[in-house]
């Protein structure tokens, strides 16, 4: 686990809290790496778990902003104008990576802006982490799942809902921080270290909440719980969508309202923004409770700021304890 990196350098902060003060008075008249002197880090993201992350180690000491609109999600993102002149203007872009944000390729080819931008995969060095398994129905078995053809071995790009993932984002997040601009990496070790401790609490309250109703069959919308159900041994049966956005055949409906049935799965949970047609017939058609469960990749619910993350995985967490009991 990678998440050493803030627990052993428990020198650092101090240290280069010391240099950091012995440079302040440098900073100004020094030009940071990639920024004009006196000019704050300006960091976009592409959406929300990430831009509450970096808003948190950013403090007062950079700009954060969110490329993908309120009630847009990053599985079908169509760039704006305007999106290019927010990257235009920034020092750092943080993707979440794992093909979650492929639309940004184009952004960033052949950019011509005033400074470099660096693309930061907040992904990067989970390798061991990632699921590559294609959802479906998880019982019937590979000869009866429905699988596209057309869907390669991706890995599951949503391991932010995983706290213990997101752990490992917010260092990467940091590391992003710290070389950009290392004057201030100081006040970011120290965000950082708040933002994880939180990010530990959660988790412990995931684990003791579930405890005993984890293994309570559900069906979920589209696949964005698998690292959360591997962390804390949820029982997601199958999926609704099996790619994102896109409708199940009648067939696969089919199997599906099987499987609830067979299985006794307690609940399906839709979308907040999507709740989604084939998940309220599933329900009625079984009899079976529906609820929704957010994949975070859209902050509408909410609102766009630092804490929407963390108040969205407390939610989930209610909905899970209270429809899996
Ligand atoms: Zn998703």
């Amino acid at each position: 686990m990678n998440e050493g990196l803030l627990e052993t350098s428990g020198w650092r902060p101090r240290m280069l809290g010391l240099i950091a003060c012995g440079l302040c008075g440098l900073s100004l008249l020094a030009d940071r790496a990639t920024g004009a002197a006196g000019e704050k880090l300006k960091v976009v993201t592409s959406f929300m778990p990430l831009y509450c992350f970096a808003s948190q180690v950013a403090g007062d000491d950079a700009e954060v902003q969110n490329l993908l609109p309120g009630n847009v999600g990053p599985h079908e993102y169509q760039p704006t104008r305007s999106d290019h002149d927010k990257l235009r203007a920034a020092d750092i872009f943080l993707i979440n990576g794992l093909k979650l944000e492929d639309w940004v390729l184009p952004m960033t080819k052949g950019r011509h802006g005033p400074k470099p931008l660096k693309v930061v995969e907040v992904s990067r060095g989970l390798e061991s982490e990632l699921i590559y398994d294609i959802p479906g129905l998880s019982l019937n078995g590979p000869g009866n799942r429905t699988q596209p053809a057309e869907r390669g071995p991706d890995p599951n790009p949503h391991i932010w809902l995983d706290p213990r993932l997101a752990i490992r984002m917010v260092t990467n997040v940091l590391e992003a921080f710290r070389a950009a601009d290392p004057v201030h990496a100081a006040h970011y070790e120290r965000n950082a270290a708040v933002c994880v401790e939180r990010l530990r609490a959660l988790d412990r309250d995931y684990s003791e909440r579930l405890a005993g109703v984890a293994a309570t069959p559900i069906v979920t919308s589209h696949d964005a719980f698998a690292y959360l159900a591997r962390r804390y041994s949820l029982n997601v049966l199958g999926v609704i969508e099996v790619i994102p956005d896109v409708g199940p055949s009648l067939k696969y409906q089919g199997q599906l309202r099987q499987l609830i049935q067979s299985r006794g799965v307690k609940a399906i949970f839709g979308e907040p923004r999507a709740p989604g047609k084939t998940a309220s017939q599933l329900a009625a058609d079984t009899g079976v409770r529906l609820a929704s469960l957010d994949t975070l990749e859209t902050a509408d619910a909410r609102g766009l700021r630092p804490s929407a993350y963390e108040d969205a995985m407390r939610d989930n967490l209610k909905t899970l304890v209270e429809n899996l009991k």
